[in-house]
């Protein structure tokens, strides 16, 4: 257990679960304000898709809750079983996830946009028991993959029309969520919690191998709470919001649980991007911190300054950005045309909280990625051949000279550092060394001590914020009959980043052209989702491979207009060279 006096202090103000049974992050940020001076302040505002606004306080979230929790014992599902959401951001993805916790079983959000494929293949892995979802997401992306899903015993139904398939009457396999938590008792007691037993899920993307299921503990909540409370500056008076999908880390740490510890109301948007919607929640709820992405960002830049302009955004003190590189000019306009300083964070699924940020007083140099959060130890690692930390009898060393260019490091020990992959202890143990877990980052910091991003020192495609991974792209590719080989690698996109685009290599008598490039479009999307699919094809008749057969999709992404990366100081250009050179090196992320 990390003791710094940041994570002390959050201790302090967090409650503990009453008769000192533990720490659990449901009563945090439900329990203890619904029986205090805070019950009756308003813990959700949602704004649903088709335009009502709904709130939730925190007596009744309470109460929503309890619900939740009651519904899964009554169902058998308790202590350690793992509870998949398939939701998009709304009142239910907050009441299933923290009546999960409630109840000590452990909640594994998943990313709406997954397709079929992508949505089976974590709910496998997290071998779970149940799924909530709505009746269209159960139809598109749970029923043509629920035979293959042996273990997942329930499939609760929330929002939407109750019932799907015509006649009122629920999917065959499913349960009605609000028939059954009309029909459970509105009291739980939240069952003893160790700070180290496990709570949530969060599914993320290597090079290599299946989707990581990072696991996280109760203890997490200190991190979440301590983190809000420095880098966002976050306090009970706030009204707060976070654009991340609840599917994604972000999205929990701070979509849920951060702003609720705080005691803050916190905002939900339903329905899909759009810029002119983002301004009238912003005036309308009238937010005082907006936590986004450069991809909002650049979406609204792209919407023009007379959007914001024509709102009341004075109550908004703070905008900050995660995810993705934040240009120092994108930066720039966000404060001119927002009108409230822009803040970076840095942070990972693995880290669970942000661990570097630039600080609120404004001092960081434009474009940096700031300093590691007090509590936080980070180091700049010298690279060794394969483009990673160069790990040597399980010792590393940092890079030699400020402002060389090095795999970032943290100190192993944060409350919401991640305790497991699932199913995976060699990837786990292989994300650590010497003391330090290894963030397969590429960063530089500068004599002043500032950090800045160069990059991904792995092959995860970076869209919009979300993590591909190729592997996952290229195992669906492979399913289409007329492709021999495919490789999917990110392309630079005007929006989202990285778009992700695909090389294949056609079987023998397949026709490369237009047709079967929409066809393989087609097939990806439909598996995949549009969120993992690629948006372009490329027909090759090879992909360059290293002598021990790896793919190089740097070379292709470098083929397909991808930037150099970019200059840095000391043996910057050695190590660029390195990383671009086909090499046999693993990748154990
Ligand atoms: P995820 O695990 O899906 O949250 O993605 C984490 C990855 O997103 C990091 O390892 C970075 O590559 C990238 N990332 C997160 N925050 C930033 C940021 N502020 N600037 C640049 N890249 C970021």
């Amino acid at each position: 257990m990390a003791h710094d006096r940041i994570w002390d202090e959050a201790r302090r103000e967090l409650a503990g679960l009453p008769g000192g049974r533990g720490l659990n992050i449901a009563h945090e940020a439900v329990d203890r304000h619904a029986a205090g001076p805070r019950r009756d302040l308003v813990a959700l505002r949602c704004h649903r898709r088709d335009g009502r606004v709904e709130t939730l306080t925190y007596s009744e979230l309470a109460e929503a809750t309890d619900r939740f929790a009651n519904v899964l014992a009554g169902l058998g599902v308790g202590p350690g079983d793992r509870v998949a959401t398939l939701l998009g951001p709304g009142a239910e993805q907050h009441v299933a996830l923290l009546g999960t916790l409630k109840a000590r079983a452990v909640a594994c959000p998943l990313f709406a946009s997954f397709g079929p494929e992508p949505v089976r293949a974590r709910a496998a892995r997290a071998a779970a028991r149940v799924l909530v979802t709505t009746p269209a997401l159960h139809r598109r992306k749970v029923a043509p993959v629920r035979h293959r899903l042996p273990g997942l015993a329930h499939v609760l139904l929330a929002g939407g029309e109750p019932g799907a398939t015509g006649a009122g009457r629920p999917d065959a396999g499913t349960l009605d969520l609000a028939s059954l938590l009309a029909a459970t008792p509105a009291a739980w007691t939240v069952p003893a919690t160790d700070p180290d037993d496990e709570a949530l899920v969060h599914f993320t993307s290597g090079t290599t191998g299946t989707p990581k299921g990072a696991v996280h503990v109760h203890e997490a909540v200190v991190a979440h709470h301590a983190t809000a409370a420095r880098a966002l500056g976050l306090g009970p008076d706030d009204v707060f919001w976070c654009t991340a999908d609840p599917g994604w880390v972000t999205g929990t740490s701070y979509g849920v649980v951060a702003p609720l510890t705080h005691g803050a109301t916190n905002v939900v948007v339903e329905g899909p991007a759009d810029p002119a919607r983002w301004c009238r929640t912003l005036a309308s709820a009238g937010v005082t911190v907006w936590y986004t992405s450069p991809t909002a960002l650049r979406l609204l830049a792209r919407a023009g300054d007379d959007l914001p302009r024509g709102h009341d955004l004075a109550r908004l003190r703070l905008v900050a950005s995660v995810g993705e590189p934040l240009d120092a000019d994108l930066a720039a306009w966000a404060r001119r045309a927002l009108g409230a300083p822009v803040v970076d964070t840095w942070w990972q699924t693995e880290t669970g909280g942000i661990m570097v940020a630039t600080p609120l007083d404004g001092t960081a140099p434009a474009g940096s990625l700031g300093r590691p959060l007090p509590g936080v130890e980070a180091a700049v690692l010298a690279l060794g051949d394969g483009g990673r930390a160069d790990v040597r009898d399980g010792r590393v060393r940092p890079v030699e000279s400020p402002g060389a260019e090095g795999e970032l490091a943290l100190r192993a020990g944060w409350p919401s550092m991640f305790r497991a992959y699932l199913g995976d202890e060699a990837r786990y143990a292989a994300c650590f060394a010497g003391g330090w877990y290894l963030t397969g980052d590429l960063v530089r910091r500068d004599a002043a001590g500032w950090l800045w991003f160069v990059g991904r020192a792995d092959d995860v495609i970076n869209t919009a914020g979300h993590l591909v991974g190729p592997v996952e792209v290229e195992g669906v590719l492979h399913r289409h009959p007329a492709v021999a080989e495919a490789a999917a690698f990110g392309v630079p996109d005007p929006v989202a980043g990285e778009a992700v685009a695909a090389a294949v290599v056609p079987v023998p008598g397949a026709e490369p052209g237009d047709a079967l490039r929409a066809e393989l479009l087609a097939h990806a999307r439909r598996h995949l989702g549009p969120g993992v699919a690629p948006r372009s094809v490329d027909f090759v008749t090879e992909l360059p491979r290293t002598e021990s057969g790896k793919i190089v999709r740097r070379a292709l992404r470098r083929a397909a207009g991808a930037p150099s990366p970019p200059p840095t100081t000391g043996g910057a250009a050695m190590t660029a060279d390195r990383r671009d050179r086909p090499a046999a090196g693993g990748d154990a992320r």
